[in-house]
């Protein structure tokens, strides 16, 4: 009796041992399975670190600090090329660009790394829709000073004017300053001239306001020049190095923009395949132990 009650525990530990192995077994290939998408690591920095929030509240504490000094030097303009003639006594304004500057879409772009998918207008279209971008640490806060110390806020996004009217209800629903009279949502297409290079939308609010600061988290938010190849990049960027930090104040974002592209020549025609091929070819490595 003893024995076979002996016998049937060993059996039973038996199954346990054989489901663990099994189970230790299956993880890793579990694991194998999920896409190993090139987003994963920006996202989770983007939606999950503190070290992302402190970077952004870090951007627009110093942005409070560099209106202030715009606002008592009449010659100072974020805007060097647009802003011609005697801007001096006009009005002073600044320019935020919208996506990953002052709103975050990283639901967006975790939806991407998880489904291993790329950028596409109508999903993008979808999620916007939704009204559901959160504010990006400091933003909220840094736009309504602006706006109380009598400071227009122009919003200059890349989004399409079809999408504008979800854009304001985003904007408005938190907290953003909309403008009261003025339109102050400027986006691409909007005017016949309004192509994704920015110039000529900084170029309109230059006519009636002294653009005292420009936040971008792309190099085109800043200058039409951004579609170059990597060194053209760099020499503009430097070209204008006094500025960052300044006038121009960029925010950070890993996931995209056209850091990304310049490896592969902004030729989003590429397979996914060999566009990262082109990105890994760009890379500077050690040669190793
Ligand atoms: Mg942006």
């Amino acid at each position: 009796m003893i024995a076979r009650i002996r016998a049937r525990h060993v059996s039973s530990w038996s199954a346990v041992v054989v489901l663990v192995f099994a189970l230790a077994l299956a993880t890793p290939s579990r694991a194998q399975d999920a896409p190993q998408n090139d987003l994963l690591n920006a996202v989770l920095w983007m939606q999950r670190s503190v070290e992302y929030k402190a970077t952004a509240l870090t951007a627009f504490a110093l942005a409070r600090i560099r209106l202030e000094q715009a606002l008592t030097d009449p010659r100072w303009t974020a805007a060097p090329k647009e802003q011609t003639g005697n801007y001096q006594a006009l009005p002073p304004a600044i320019v935020l660009d919208v996506d990953e500057s002052i709103v975050d879409n990283s639901a967006y772009q975790a939806w991407m790394a998880l489904r291993d998918t790329t950028f596409d207008p109508k999903t993008w279209n979808a999620y916007v829709n939704t009204v559901t971008s959160q504010a990006i640490p400091g933003a909220v806060d840094f736009a309504r000073y602006a706006d109380a110390r009598g400071v227009k806020v122009f919003y200059v996004s890349n989004r399409t004017a079809e999408e504008e009217e979800a854009t304001r209800k985003n904007l408005e629903k938190l907290g953003f300053p909309m403008g009261g009279t003025v339109d102050t949502m400027l986006m691409t297409k909007k005017q016949p001239d309004w192509g994704s290079a920015k110039g000529s939308r900084r170029a309109h609010i230059a006519k009636s306001y002294r653009i005292l600061l420009n936040v971008g988290d792309n190099f085109g938010d800043f200058v039409d020049e951004y579609r170059g190849t990597e060194a053209e990049r760099l020499k503009v960027m430097e070209e204008h190095k006094d500025r960052w930090g300044r006038e121009w104040i960029m925010i950070s974002n890993p996931a995209y923009g056209s850091f990304e592209s310049a490896p592969f020549n902004h030729d989003f025609k590429l397979s996914p395949a060999d566009r990262r091929k082109a990105k890994r070819a760009v890379l500077d490595p050690w040669s190793g132990p």
